[in-house]
């Protein structure tokens, strides 16, 4: 972990003193060059330690849920529309398929949000363009199954179960990532507060897919 935090504060501390040092003899575009590497390790740092925070707080037991009726399909919706730029930008399809009419599910709406966001923008980073990405939603017994299976680059099987660990990077995508690694730690953890459970696996074709369960509203009739 502190590989992980030193490297972009080595970052911004090298460029702040690279730019204090020159400061008479720096061409301006030097110096946006410099201020840009300041800006994104420090938004890199950011997220790393918005994530560090959350994950703490959840393994610790110490992330209280706000739970409400919440139907997934609404849910997953939703996540489709804020990621519509993103996935015009990448030239991907995005569909959502379900032959339920509703999956309500007792559960905190922004945390599972959270979930299918960041696992619809890993499916988004790991991608060609062309792709298409697709969320299903399955009632299994007692619970919902949400899964986002993409045309990606796929993960090695070794790997399927490490890369819910924290900073797990696969070996395949480990160079363009250019994420944290600690979103998939996150989600597991969301999930197992909820009593369910998440999971990954390769698709036959090509691409992976990731999904969760997670328990539905027995409430209701189905
Ligand atoms: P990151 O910030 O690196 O995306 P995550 O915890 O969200 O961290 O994911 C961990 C790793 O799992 C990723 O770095 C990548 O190697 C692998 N991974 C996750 N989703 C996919 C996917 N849809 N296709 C291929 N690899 C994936």
């Amino acid at each position: 972990m502190s590989h992980e935090l030193r490297t972009p504060m080595h970052g911004i501390l090298s460029f702040a003193e690279l730019g204090i040092k020159r400061l008479e003899t720096l061409s301006q575009e030097k110096m946006n060059q410099y201020l840009n590497n300041i800006q994104i390790s420090g938004n890199r740092l950011l997220f790393l330690l918005n994530d560090l925070l959350d994950l703490s707080k959840l393994e610790a037991g110490k992330m209280s849920l706000d739970k409400t009726s919440v139907n997934l399909i609404d849910l997953a919706n939703a996540c489709i529309n804020e990621q519509e730029n993103q996935f015009h930008e990448n030239g991907l399809i995005c569909m959502l398929s379900t032959e339920l009419s509703s999956a309500n599910c007792h559960c905190d709406r922004n945390r599972i949000f959270q979930v299918i966001s960041n696992i619809v923008a890993n499916a988004i980073k790991f991608s060609p363009a062309g792709g298409k990405i697709q969320i299903e939603l399955a009632r299994v017994k007692g619970n919902f199954r949400v899964l986002v299976s993409d045309q990606g680059i796929g993960i090695p099987v070794g790997e399927l179960d490490q890369i819910f660990e924290k900073f797990h990077q696969s070996e395949r995508s480990r160079s363009h990532s250019g994420g944290t690694g600690l979103g998939l730690a996150i989600c597991r953890e969301i999930i197992e507060l909820h009593e369910g459970n998440i999971w990954a696996g390769n698709n036959n074709d090509r691409g992976s897919s990731i999904m969760f369960e997670i328990p539905a509203e027995e409430s209701l009739d189905y």
